[in-house]
């Protein structure tokens, strides 16, 4: 029997432990408060941002929209940036990207201070997943596939992983993050010869590629834990992991599902961190 993890289960464990960290500082006089910064209407932004909030409130973190118009110039984006590093009421910044193809989306996320960056978007933020230290935030999906790892009590000291995906917002920083926990990981991609060879070799394969049904029969062996992130849609529009769910069910030891997987912690992670950000400087 194959186990599911559904993502709720461990972002409601989360929660639980944000919600005591923020009702500590709200007794000290501190009120975390998380700046969501939205350049246009892109439908999924403002469905992650209605998530977001929701989430939000039932923690009792404060969220401060800017909403800026489409159409918007890189100096104002910045300016904007720059007053919320300097706001002491603000301990977090999230900018939703992809930004509009006229701006430059690199400077405007480097200009977000790193002790404000809790969705990890900054190279010092990277700086921290590599070195193991708390500079900055590590990228929230990766550290989502950390913490499912960690709440279902997988253990990864010296299990090998397989991550398939090596981007910079998932793939490499969970590598790093993964090898900080004393997995053995190897790192597969596009250019990878053998994937089932790889996959097969694994106790726990993440797949971070974004590509329907990649991971079916022929990749996985009994007892793998396999964490999906992959957010895809199938030929009739519904949404789909890189996992071949109904191949590998009933073979792997345990799975995570699409939807109602990685996607259900991540916006958890998100506010661990904001409540994190806002104890750091002032605990
Ligand atoms: P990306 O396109 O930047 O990177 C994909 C990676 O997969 C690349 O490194 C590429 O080399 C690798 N890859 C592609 N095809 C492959 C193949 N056939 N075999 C092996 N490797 C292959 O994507 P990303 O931004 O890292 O996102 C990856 C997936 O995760 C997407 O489906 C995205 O929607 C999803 N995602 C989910 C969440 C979440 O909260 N669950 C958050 C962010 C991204």
């Amino acid at each position: 029997m194959t186990l599911i993890y559904k993502g709720r289960e461990t972002a409601v464990r989360i929660d639980k432990e944000t919600a005591v960290r923020v009702t500590a500082l709200r007794e000290k006089g501190i009120a975390p408060c998380l700046a969501v910064v939205r350049v246009g209407e892109r439908p999924d932004d403002m469905a992650y941002e209605s998530g977001l909030m929701k989430r939000a409130s039932e923690l009792a973190v404060n969220v401060r929209r800017v909403l800026l118009p489409a159409d918007v110039r890189q100096d104002a984006v910045e300016r904007v940036i720059d007053d919320l590093n300097a706001d002491e009421a603000v301990h977090g910044i999230l900018v939703f990207c992809p930004l509009p193809a006229h701006l430059n989306e690199r400077a405007v996320c480097e200009r977000i201070a790193p002790d404000k960056d809790v969705d990890g978007t900054t190279a010092m933020s990277a700086a921290g997943v590599f070195l193991g230290k708390p500079i900055g935030y590590p990228p929230c999906t990766a550290d989502a596939v950390v913490r499912i790892l960690e709440d279902r009590q997988v253990p990864l000291r010296g299990r090998k992983v397989c991550v398939v995906g090596r981007s910079n917002v998932v793939g490499k920083p969970l590598s790093l993050m993964l090898i900080g926990k004393s997995a053995t990981v190897t790192v597969c991609h596009s250019a990878t010869a053998d994937l089932p060879a790889e996959t097969l070799a694994a106790d726990i394969i993440v797949s971070c590629a974004g590509r329907a049904g990649l991971i079916g029969r022929r990749h996985v062996r009994p007892g793998q834990v396999v964490i999906d992130v992959g957010i895809n849609f199938d030929k009739d529009g519904r949404m789909c992991g890189d996992a071949a769910a109904e191949e590998i069910d009933g073979i792997v030891g345990a799975m995570t599902p699409v939807p109602g997987g990685v996607g259900s912690v991540t916006i958890s992670v998100l506010m661990s961190h904001v409540a994190e950000a806002a104890g750091r400087k002032r605990l």
